[in-house]
């Protein structure tokens, strides 16, 4: 846990006690601040009192005695409507900020690592960790994947934070600076938080805000939001010294990093193969490669370790993970990808998909995933979406009603391994949530690795479970 004690003499309001805000109650009580918190939900508050917290009724908080309101990052303050506490706290002129700023104030000789981006961060944030290990570098991983930003370990001077950072977080900062800012991409998400896409790309390039001299920012400039936003954020770089690398798919770059056909091109013309990455399928995670290439490029790590990084990097769990193979067949469990874009990520890097789907469906179903039929072998339907798919799939693709996971499972395997005579998947990308069957698409997808372990003769891969 981060070691408050520099904040000594300031006081907190935390709002929200979920993991970030119950560990931000704990750093801070660790380090003697006074703090008081509060939830709307009563079960939260008494976990935040069974660990020492106090809890504060919002209408009684005498904000003169606070610095600042601690808010997680899940709670309106602005839009569609501030939580009160949150107004409260605006109409005393106090600051709102979240636990990664109290991470930067209590380390502030530390470099950071910040990914952002609409999709992707979550692989690109643990990619950068895993190459800074394989490099032997101090680093710790974390923010809105893993650990909380102050449940993450004190490191020395030399040591790196490597964090992804949500819309929602990058507003919360008030000294927060990143050595290198990695923005991904941005397409319309989390619209009502922000008001309009014009919102999310302001909300997201705080993550620009106080970089200096010798820092740098990496960008991918595939859609055309991040397009305009490099070509602004480049120009402010130029003057003030600060790298900025841009990073394409499928097009040369000038000073730049891209992508095409397998193979990475960097700004002084090293090619590097990615062909061999099984864990980084798709040009989406081409581009998070890509990325996380330009970062570590940045933080002087060399081309050698970077790719040994890359070669090893374990992958996520339930993003497109590759966890077992007998002959010909990998199955792969893909269970984040709860809705049809999700999917079509996992479908287009792959041929000859036996291909699970179905749970609790999403608007317009699987029918804008036709593109990527002529890939697919069979679907195995599963849970409540099973009609609905099946009047979708209907004289376009073969399918078969299996009822449940371990069904579907059962009835992909016996045909994959029947027909298979060139590499093919096995594949959960449900395009669903979870709901219907499962507690989450954790749970979902921790139960698809245990039965295709399970199958016979079947061999485990992948990171360990
Ligand atoms: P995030 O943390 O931003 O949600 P993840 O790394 O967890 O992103 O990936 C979630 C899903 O988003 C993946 O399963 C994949 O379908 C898709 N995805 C990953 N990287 C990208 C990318 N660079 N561009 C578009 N989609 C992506």
């Amino acid at each position: 846990m981060i070691d408050l004690s520099v904040l000594r003499g300031s006081s907190y309001v935390v709002l929200g006690l979920a993991r970030s805000g119950l560990t931000t109650v704990r750093a801070l009580g660790a380090a003697g601040i006074d703090c008081v918190a509060w939830d709307d939900n009563e079960a939260a508050r008494e976990q935040a009192v069974a660990i020492g917290a106090t809890l504060a009724e919002p209408s009684r908080i005498d904000w003169n005695r606070f610095t600042a309101l601690v808010i997680s990052p899940g709670i309106p303050n602005r839009l569609p409507k501030p939580h009160p506490v949150a107004a409260a706290a605006r109409a005393a002129g106090k600051p709102l900020i979240c636990d990664v700023e109290l991470l930067a104030r209590a380390q502030p000789d530390n470099r950071f690592v910040a990914v952002t981006g609409t999709n992707g961060k979550s692989t690109t944030t643990a990619l950068i960790g895993h190459i800074l290990k394989t490099a032997g570098a101090t680093c710790e991983v974390g923010g809105n994947i893993g650990r909380s930003a102050l449940d993450l370990a004190p490191l020395g001077p030399h040591g790196i934070y490597v964090l992804e950072l949500s819309s929602y977080q990058l507003e919360l900062l008030q000294t927060f600076r990143a050595h290198v800012a990695v923005w991904l991409n941005i397409t319309p998400d989390h619209i009502d938080r922000h008001g309009d896409m014009a919102g999310y790309v302001e909300a997201k390039k705080h993550i620009f805000d106080r970089q200096r001299e010798g820092d740098c920012v990496v960008m991918g400039v595939d859609d055309e939001y991040s397009r305009a936003v490099f070509a602004e954020v480049a120009q402010d770089a130029r003057r003030n010294r600060i790298g900025a690398v841009p990073v394409a798919l499928d097009r040369p770059i000038a000073s730049g990093i891209s992508f095409r056909a397998g193979k990475l091109v960097d700004a002084d013309g090293y090619l590097a193969d990615f062909a061999s990455v099984p864990t980084l399928p798709g040009d989406h995670n081409a581009q998070n490669a890509a990325c996380a290439w330009a970062a570590c490029r940045w933080l002087r790590i060399s081309r050698e370790v970077i790719m040994k990084g890359l070669t090893s990097y374990p992958g996520l769990p339930h993003r497109q993970e590759r966890v077992a193979a007998l002959g010909k067949v990998t199955y792969v469990n893909d269970s984040k990808a709860t809705n049809a874009d999700a999917t079509a990520r996992a479908l287009s890097s792959y041929r000859n998909i036996y291909w699970i789907i179905g749970g609790q469906a999403k608007e317009g179903g699987v029918a804008p995933l036709e593109p990527y039929f002529d890939r697919i072998k069979q679907a195995f339907l599963i849970g409540e979406a099973t009609e609905l798919f099946a009047s979708q799939l209907e004289g376009k693709l073969p399918f078969e009603r299996c009822g449940d996971l371990q069904s579907a499972l059962n009835a992909a395997h016996a045909r994959a391994q029947a027909e298979a005579t060139e590499p093919a998947v096995v594949l959960l990308s449900p395009a669903c949530a979870s709901w219907d069957q499962w507690k989450s698409y954790e749970h979902r997808g921790d139960a698809f690795r245990e039965m295709a372990r399970a199958l016979p003769g079947a061999d485990s891969v992948g990171r360990a479970a």
